[in-house]
């Protein structure tokens, strides 16, 4: 048994489905660090990996609220801290009713190394609860918020954990869990970031993590020698923060992004996606993408039954670019084999994990450009540190100072990725080099602290 397989074996639990896609993460991780493993053994003297996978601790809390009819309803909150080597802990919280401790486990875990590729001081986290916000009246959003954090206050703080947004979490959830955290503490400090502008958020965060796989692209085509986005067709998954920001910011570049999704269906408007209706309908509204059709009649709405098993109709249109900004594991083997035969050159993953890895092993066999998400959608997470960094000197940075600095921290990633797979053997390999990029600052970091 080669010494991936031992290391993989370690940890294996086959009893534990819920930790499918925390198994899947890690052995992407093992699998690319070997070259690194191999040739400085320091990392194994230290047992790095084996400290790595697991968590500092784990918070496990009930939620209990009072819905609009007067009924108590019991949710799980959770709160994984996993690494602080490198700075406070730090991560979103998702609320989502597939949230368990195993799809905490793989976003805390991949959080971990993303923060460490920004070169910034913070350390890995993910929280959130299996609460599903979809249906639910404001008050009903604000009373679960306040009850989560009448838990979840004594765990964080601005130098120990600051929570963010991630799917189901955003300026509105991150307003009321502050506002209660205040309440509670009597502190008005930087405990979360994603806040609105108004009381304490940057300029640019809701922006950040969809402009940031933008800039990704942009310099990854660059370093790969590939033509620029200009003019070109661009397909999108995802109706969400990650995914409006990407398409605006490809609308603002001169690209034609042509598709979004969610959990009905999906869009292909071929004349480019109306940005502003997209917006009124996921930000204000709230509404199914199937009602886009009533504004644009000309474009086509293909149901989620209506497509083929492992497969989905967002990847079957022909595009130079695609990105991946829904959730986990949503574009596949049969997914990857579209995009190729369609003639796709560049995939960037702004959701997290949303390729698996029989889709990434065939994108890249075929030498599609693909740029893995702890590298690509790090945008989110570099702006929630400018935040902290606002917030701890009682400042305040204008719009373009927070864009230029977002711009050049994703180009600086860019090229410590692929300088780190040239250095290590594997030249080309985004995912290889994001991998043994951030497992190298933490594991340095975690070396020099001592046990
Ligand atoms: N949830 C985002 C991510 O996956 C942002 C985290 C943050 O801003 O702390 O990176």
């Amino acid at each position: 048994m080669g010494f991936v397989e031992t290391e993989i074996q370690k940890f294996e639990n086959p009893n534990c489905a819920e930790n499918n896609v925390f198994y899947q993460a890690m052995e992407e991780v093992i699998y690319s660090i070997a070259p690194l493993l191999e040739s400085d053994k320091k990392y194994v003297k230290y047992s790095i990996l084996e400290r790595l996978v697991v968590p500092d601790r784990t918070i496990k809390f009930k939620v209990t609220w009072l819905d609009d009819n007067n009924q108590i309803q019991v949710n799980t909150g959770y709160r994984i801290q996993y690494n602080n080597a490198l700075g406070p802990y730090k991560g979103g919280l998702r609320f989502h009713p597939s949230v368990n401790e195993g799809v905490l486990k793989f976003l805390g875990f991949e959080q971990i190394l993303k923060n460490a590729l920004t070169g910034l001081p913070i350390g890995g986290a993910k929280g959130g609860s299996d609460f599903d916000p979809k249906g639910k009246s404001d008050s009903e959003i604000m009373k679960f918020c306040k009850s989560f954090i009448i838990e979840l206050h004594k765990y964080i703080g601005p130098c120990i954990d600051v929570p963010a947004g991630d799917i189901g979490v955003g300026s509105r959830e991150i307003g009321y869990l502050f506002g209660e955290y205040k309440k509670i503490t009597s502190r008005y400090e930087g405990v979360f970031t994603g806040k609105p502008f108004f009381f304490g958020g940057s300029l640019m965060r809701p922006e950040a993590t969809g402009y940031g796989v933008i800039y990704f692209t942009q310099s990854m085509l660059e370093m790969e020698s590939k033509d620029t986005l200009e003019g070109k067709i661009c397909t999108v998954s995802g109706a969400g923060n990650v995914a409006i920001h990407a398409i605006e910011k490809l609308l603002q570049i001169g690209a034609l992004p042509v598709s979004c999704s969610d959990s009905g269906g999906t869009i292909y408007d071929s004349r480019g996606v109306d940005l502003e209706l997209l917006k009124e309908m996921k930000f204000e509204k709230r509404e199914s993408l199937e009602k886009y059709l009533q504004t644009h009649p000309e474009a086509k709405y293909i149901p989620i039954e209506e497509y083929p098993e492992g497969g989905h109709a967002v990847w079957d249109i022909p595009c130079y670019a695609a990105f991946p900004c829904a959730t986990q594991n949503e574009l596949t083997e049969i997914d990857a084999q579209n995009l190729i035969q369609n003639g796709c050159v560049s995939v960037t993953e702004g959701a997290n994990m949303p390729s698996t890895p029989e889709a990434i092993d065939l994108l890249q066999s075929h030498k599609i450009c693909f740029a893995p998400a702890k590298a690509a959608n790090a945008g989110g997470v570099v702006v929630s540190e400018f935040e902290m960094s606002q917030n701890a000197s009682m400042s305040r940075w204008s719009f373009e100072k927070v864009d230029e600095k977002l711009k050049s921290t994703m180009e600086m990633i860019c090229k410590r990725v692929a300088l780190t797979a040239k250095d290590y053997g594997v030249e080309g390999n985004y995912v290889d080099g994001a991998n043994i990029a951030g497992f190298k600052k933490v594991a340095d970091a975690m070396i020099a602290e001592g046990i």
